[in-house]
């Protein structure tokens, strides 16, 4: 299998070549020369438990790994150590539609699905490719991407990681992971603008030649842990098949369509849907949720995408995006033609014109209609969703074809994002401490504190930098 950039370069690279660089010399994202036909059938895959299944898919895409490299990457993702949940992405059904939860990882949200494995197909990559720089992991997070890969990545040889967060754009809890994180290669640096702000800079300093000539005079390079990575993109398509496999062995007719429904950001949960899809999995929609910043329910109503708007900063952030990254992908994969006139147009924020493809729909929930969504999910069925999922929820509701067989993609643990969940559930939860909150919620689901969050508040910070937009380079010169 080999990969190419979305912007037209015609060069040919390797998986591990693609993984190591992250992005694309031209700019642009890397993406599979084809999607490769799935081998194998539902009911075939039903057998498989998740470490299988990973090895299984992942093989139809980095071609260029073994299959000890890659069973030796998968298991040491998806075992006890990283994830709570015995089978790793389980389903929680509820009578008219089922959740898959991808927050048992090690920072309870969806990312730890391919960023506890994207750790090690690096350290493969580097030495089948044999690149001696240390990697310096460049990334700016909108909350969830920074924990995560702060984890994925700590201590492993060979690499640096830095995550600039916005400042203000971040749950108080997710800030708390990032400034008490451990690890003698990490560096946690908060940045005065929103995300869009902090990603458009981390993409300007990646292709800044000036920067790189220096990186590379001392023995670094940088390699990106966000979610244009294919090292991302490709294990997140193995939970859609897991998942539909497990309503298949729970009694599901084996070509049912399903509907997924996904609380999308930056595009790239879904887009891996959406080559499930292609690889044949019978899913009916791509069911694409979206808070306040609407710009892909938009997109996928009118046909124009424009992501020049008002920014929101909603109760759920990791979606709080103008400019998805992954959507370049999709925008590759449907337009054969002028593809560089479009892509042009995503980065410099202006608008164009694409057919929408039949395979999504969109929908988008208010911040009201978040909050009413966890307190209905609560009362029906005493289930906590998080405000990520209960915008996917909402979305849920809108569709409105409670006879489909759907699935919502739940992608973080409400335990998150406590002041905002149990205050939907019930207003006398307002002006409670966060900390405090997390007690509470145990007590209200008879449930216990998840123990990646036990003490997380009597932690010592380690990182207090916060710098401007354009302080961010120098602050990563003086890191490296
Ligand atoms: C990152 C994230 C999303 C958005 O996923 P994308 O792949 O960026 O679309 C949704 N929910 C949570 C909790 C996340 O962390």
């Amino acid at each position: 299998m080999k990969y190419f950039s979305t912007r037209g370069d015609k060069t040919a690279f390797t998986a591990a070549q693609t993984i190591v660089k992250g992005i694309a010399d031209d700019g642009g994202l890397y993406v599979p020369e084809k999607i490769p036909v799935a081998g194998k059938t539902p009911a075939e895959l039903s057998e498989f438990n998740y470490n299988t299944h990973a090895t299984w898919l992942i093989e139809h895409f980095l071609t260029d790994f073994n299959y000890a490299e890659v069973v030796c990457c998968v298991n040491n993702a998806y075992n006890a150590n990283n994830f709570t949940a015995p089978n790793i992405a389980p389903l929680h059904h509820t009578p008219q539609v089922s959740f898959l939860e991808l927050f048992h990882g090690r920072t309870l949200a969806f990312k730890d699905m391919a960023l506890s494995i994207l750790p090690h197909f690096m350290q493969t990559a580097l030495q089948k490719t044999e690149n001696p720089k240390t990697q310096i992991i460049l990334t700016a997070t909108s909350g969830d991407t920074g924990v995560s890969a702060l984890e994925g990545f700590k201590d492993i040889e060979g690499t640096k990681i830095i995550v600039f967060y916005p400042e203000n754009g971040v749950s108080v809890i997710q800030k708390q992971h990032m400034i008490t994180q451990t690890g003698g290669n990490v560096h946690v640096v908060g940045v005065k603008g929103n995300f869009d702000d902090a990603q458009s800079e981390v993409k300007r300093l990646f292709l800044d030649a000036k920067l790189n000539a220096k990186l590379n005079e001392n023995g670094c390079e940088f390699s990106s842990a966000n979610s244009i990575n294919t090292g991302r993109l490709i294990p997140q398509i193995i939970y859609y098949f897991h998942a539909y496999s497990q309503l298949v062995k729970g009694g599901m007719a084996e070509d049912t369509p399903v509907n997924f429904v996904v609380p999308t950001g930056n595009f790239g949960n879904i887009l891996a849907g959406y080559y499930a899809k292609k690889m044949g999995l019978p899913i009916n929609k791509l069911i694409c949720a979206s808070n306040e910043n609407k710009v892909l329910y938009d997109y996928f109503e009118t046909g124009e995408f424009d992501s020049a708007r008002p920014f929101h900063l909603t109760s759920s952030p990791s979606m709080d995006i103008l400019i998805p990254s992954n959507f370049e992908r999709l925008v590759y994969s449907l337009s054969d033609g002028n593809v560089i006139e479009k892509l042009n147009c995503l980065s410099s924020k202006q608008k164009f014109e694409m057919p929408v493809p039949q395979d999504f729909v969109g929908f988008y929930a208010t911040e009201a209609e978040t909050r009413a969504a966890i307190k209905k999910v609560f009362g029906a069925h005493g289930y906590l969703i998080d405000p990520h999922t209960a915008v996917a929820y909402a979305a849920y509701e809108k569709y409105a074809h409670p006879d489909e067989k759907t699935v919502i993609v739940s992608t973080a643990s409400p335990y998150k994002f406590p002041k905002t969940v149990m205050s939907a559930v019930d207003a006398k939860y307002e002006n409670h401490d966060d900390f405090a909150l997390l007690e509470q919620m145990a007590e209200l689901t008879k449930q216990k504190v998840p123990a990646q969050f036990e003490g997380l508040n009597t932690k010592p910070i380690l990182h207090n930098k916060v710098v401007s937009i354009n302080e961010m380079e120098s602050a990563v010169l003086e890191i490296i």
